[in-house]
């Protein structure tokens, strides 16, 4: 049995109370119902901190019509995967066309048969379901099961955006493996995966803030998205990361600078205070100072600010 929580949230509009009472109770065994009377409300609904995982719509309502709630639904990337099914009394071919070519994935007429529709609802539930689990796994590591390099692009875009609009810091750290060719050649492949993996979660954990990311960026290279984060405030992260991973102590007797797997980081932050960079160049910022991290001989953080 789902528990109150994992119950489905379906939203359903209408602007007749009784149509809505009709739905609510033929759903509420399974899922929780949430009600609309207007397309201003099911919009206030779709956009809130607890969207629902489904809508039914009617399609004639006073002011706002469920063709214009579908329409402005698909036009938001928050909200245009939510499944939506019109419930309406508009039977002709062509209405169901039309509500079909505007994205709905469903088009029930009535009256309805009340078991159909909770077929066609769990149906439609199942495919959002596979979908979010697709979506997931597209944006996972296989090996370290931490966030990949798709999902770091994706953050770090809307986070540089965020850090433009409000005129605020963001950092980037480019954490990579010390002598890690050695530790494959000596110890073997299989022992190279357990170590990445053991580096990975351990770095993930080591993150405190909500807004933080940490990616596998690509072979034994990880990079830290870190918003709101100046450079001595990047720097503590990145020096934290790097005992973490000392601490892991996983032996490592090949490495020139210590007797265990140690990392070294590139820092780069921009402030938004001066002429703007771009995110590419703040990318290769971190990477130079990741570059001369290991020139100055390993396991250490160089960073810097990079206004233009
Ligand atoms: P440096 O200290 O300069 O970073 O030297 P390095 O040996 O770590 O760097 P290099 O780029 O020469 O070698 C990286 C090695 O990481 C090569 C490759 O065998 C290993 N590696 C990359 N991806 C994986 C992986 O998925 N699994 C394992 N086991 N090894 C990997
Ligand atoms: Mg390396
Ligand atoms: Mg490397």
């Amino acid at each position: 049995m789902k528990s109150q929580q994992e119950k489905a949230r379906i939203l359903i509009v209408d602007d007749e109370k009784m149509n809505l009472k009709v739905l609510a109770t033929l759903l509420k065994e399974e899922y929780t119902p949430v009600l609309a009377r207007s397309g201003e409300q099911a919009l206030q609904h779709a956009w809130s901190d607890l969207p629902p995982d489904l809508i039914l719509l009617d399609v004639v309502m006073p002011e706002m019509g469920g063709y214009d709630v579908l329409k402005q639904l698909k036009n938001d990337d928050k909200t245009k995967h939510i499944p939506v099914i019109f419930v309406t009394a508009l039977s002709s071919v062509e209405d169901e066309e039309h509500g079909l070519r505007l994205g709905a994935v469903d088009y029930i007429t009535k009256p309805y048969s009340p078991p159909i529709v909770k077929i066609r609802i769990r149906n439609h539930l199942r495919f959002v379901h596979q979908y979010k689990l697709l979506d997931q796994l597209a944006h996972l590591d296989g090996l370290t099961e931490i966030p990949n390099r798709r999902r770091f692009e994706e953050v770090f875009r809307r986070e540089w955006a965020r850090a433009v609009r409000n005129g605020s810091p963001i950092s980037l750290a480019m954490v990579d493996v010390d002598f890690f060719k050695q530790y494959n050649d000596h110890y073997g492949h299989a022992m190279g995966d357990l170590a990445l993996q053991g580096i990975a979660q351990a770095l993930e954990r080591d993150l405190k803030r909500p807004g933080d990311l940490i990616a596998r960026y690509g072979g034994e290279e990880f990079v830290m998205v870190l918003p709101e984060t100046d450079l001595p405030a990047a720097k503590i992260v990145a020096e934290r990361a790097r005992n973490t991973v000392a601490e892991l102590r996983i032996p490592h007797e090949y490495s020139e600078v210590a007797a265990h797997v140690s990392v070294s980081i590139g820092v780069g932050t921009t402030t938004h205070q001066g002429r703007a960079i771009s995110p590419e160049t703040l990318l290769e910022a971190a990477d130079k100072n990741l570059y001369l991290a290991k020139e100055n001989g390993r396991n250490q953080t160089v960073g810097s600010v990079f206004n233009e």
